[in-house]
This record gives structure tokens, C-alpha cells and sequence, in this order.
């Protein structure tokens, strides 16, 4: 079921695409404007304040895309209990994000799990074997984590992936934080 999800949603990436072109047809010397990212965190009941720093601090460290709450979500965020934590996404803007309230209530924090999920949406695989600093080492550095900020490493990664508006970047398979 998971591939099957995955694949629908792998498919529907190509048609959301949204061309951020700061001009229709510019020259591809023009300067773009960042890209534009909705996302939808009424699923997540019990973590708003959670997806709105979560969103904010990737907003605070990258310039070439930027994440909207509302509007034509392109990144749904979903409660689930149990099974930890993941999403499944086409590492480029379009995904869904499920939180495991059953691993917040284990001491993981909510924020960070929030902002490593986004991370994988705007392309970035798991480190689990770097430090509490990165995001995308997830579990990896123990619940006692609780930062929440891309270091500037992962920061420069989604810059890149983003540099040219939209561009095709595939993670192919579930990212489960744990
Ligand atoms: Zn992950």
C-alpha cells in the first residue's frame, strides 16, 4: 500500500508543479523568485504551534523556497499513532507528513520531528548518523535532540535543490523517523 501511495504521489508531483519564473519565458540568467510552498497542517491538531516554528525556522534559513500554511497545500500533514513518524514525498514540495503522537509522547520532540519531515519534502535524504546540529540525523542523536533548525550544510543542500525553481529531485522510498 505504501509503494502503491507513493507512486500516485510520485505521479501527481509532475502535474503540481507551479513554475515560480520571476517572468514567463525569461532567460534562465533572470533572477527567480523563491519557490512557493502551501502546506496543510490541520491534521496535525495537537502540534500547531509545532508546524508553524517548524515551517518558521526552515523560512528563517533558506531563501529559494519558501513554505506557506494554507492556500493549495502541497505538503498535508497527518497525525498517527504509532509506527513512527515519516512521509512520503517527491522531495520536491509535494508530499504528506504523518507525526507519530505515540513517539512525541516518548520524549521525541515534536518541532524537530516536524522540521526533519519537511526537510525530506524539500529533498533531503536521512543522516541518521550525524549530530543533534542536523536535522536530518532524526532519531539518531536520542530523544534528549530537541533541536529543530537545519544546520548550514542541509540549509545550502535545499538551496541548491531549489536554485533553479523546480527540478526533479526523487527520494524513492518512505523516510521513517526512527
Ligand atoms: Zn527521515
Amino acid at each position: 500500500m505504501t509503494l502503491q501511495r507513493f507512486a500516485r504521489f510520485a505521479a501527481g508531483a509532475a502535474a503540481a508543479v507551479v513554475l515560480p519564473l520571476a517572468g514567463a519565458g525569461t532567460a534562465a540568467a533572470a533572477p527567480l523568485d523563491a519557490v512557493e510552498l502551501y502546506y496543510d497542517a490541520s491534521g496535525l491538531p495537537d502540534y500547531q504551534a509545532e508546524a508553524t516554528q517548524a515551517a518558521a525556522n526552515w523560512n528563517n534559513s533558506v531563501h529559494n523556497v519558501h513554505l506557506n500554511d494554507g492556500g493549495a497545500a502541497t505538503i498535508i500533514m497527518h497525525e498517527t499513532t504509532g509506527g513512527g513518524s515519516y512521509t512520503t514525498t517527491d522531495g520536491h514540495g509535494s508530499g504528506d507528513i504523518y507525526i507519530d503522537t505515540q513517539q512525541v509522547a516518548e520524549g521525541n520532540d515534536p518541532t524537530r520531528i516536524i522540521a526533519h519531515e519537511i526537510g525530506h519534502n524539500l529533498g533531503l535524504p536521512d543522516h541518521y548518523e550525524g549530530p543533534c546540529s542536523e536535522l536530518m540525523s532524526g532519531h539518531g542523536p536520542g530523544i534528549s535532540c530537541k533541536n529543530a533548525m537545519p544546520d548550514a550544510q542541509e540549509s545550502a543542500q535545499v538551496e541548491a535543490n531549489f536554485a533553479n525553481g523546480f527540478v526533479t529531485v526523487r527520494l524513492p522510498e518512505k523516510h521513517i523517523y526512527r
